[in-house]
């Protein structure tokens, strides 16, 4: 078994392009090795990056039950075309009617301490358990998204569990520009989500998440403004759902 250290660091740091890099990841530790994701474009070119290289990627997205129907349609369009199986990871039924039972299914208009409980129960807990299972997680994180994700690395050691098992965090996208994901998307015929195409007077959908906290920005809004949008007084940071800033304590 491959130790996650900063020696495999290194090693991984040699190779410049996503193509070769996620190849490599997925030789090295197979089903150890999984890309994450919402249905965004970054996710979908990663597949699409895997497959052509000749490998088939373990893939997983987290299905809060409350995503868009266009974002579950994406999905069974991936597993159509590139042959694969994308995992929907859901939250635990008994928590999540405990939750709507005691504050309702509209809690995260609230508070932001509500909208955090929501999105813990049906997003970070059924992250962590799908963590539980691997050893390298590829994620669609650019640093062109927020002023909060442009020091995201390509390579992050994460401490995962109780234990705190190293696992390694890979966003080989992370430089990559919308522009350059677009004409990937363009050249390589990869499934685009209705929604990321979606514009009406200059508004846009910058992101996918669930039905509701997620809306259109209009043309001068920052990237996130479009997430939980009755909090647009904050900071971007606290403009994450969770599943990237659990770790950050413990790293
Ligand atoms: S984005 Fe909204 S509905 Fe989805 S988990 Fe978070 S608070 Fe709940």
């Amino acid at each position: 078994m491959t130790p996650i250290n900063q020696q495999l660091i290194a090693e991984l740091e040699k190779i410049e392009d996503a193509g070769p890099l996620i190849h490599e990841i997925f030789s090295r530790f197979g089903p150890r090795a999984a890309i994450g994701t919402s249905g965004q474009l970054t996710g979908v070119a990663m597949i699409d990056l895997a497959v052509s290289s000749g490998t088939l990627p373990r893939v997983f997205t987290i299905d809060t039950l409350r995503l868009f129907p266009e974002t579950y349609q994406l999905f069974d369009k991936i597993e159509k075309k590139y042959r694969l199986k994308v995992e929907r990871i859901k939250p635990d039924p008994k928590k999540l009617a405990a939750m709507v039972k005691e504050h309702g299914e509209h809690l995260f208009f609230d508070s932001k301490q509500k909208q955090e409980m929501c999105c813990n129960l049906r997003k970070v807990e059924p992250n962590e358990r799908v963590l539980d299972t691997v050893d390298v997680w590829l994620t669609g994180l650019r640093a062109d998204q927020s002023k909060g994700r442009a020091k995201t690395s390509r390579f992050e050691i994460i401490a995962h569990g109780p234990d705190k098992r190293p696992i390694l965090k890979v966003s080989p996208l992370v430089a990559w520009t919308e522009k350059q994901l677009r004409e990937y998307a363009a050249q390589h015929q990869v499934p685009v989500h209705p929604l990321l195409d979606w514009n009406q007077d200059g508004w846009y959908y910058e992101s996918l998440g669930c039905v509701i906290c997620t809306t259109p920005i209009g043309p001068d809004e920052p990237r996130r403004a479009g997430r939980w949008r009755w909090f647009n007084n904050l900071e971007d940071n606290d403009k994450e759902c969770g599943i990237h800033k659990v770790h950050k304590d413990e790293v």
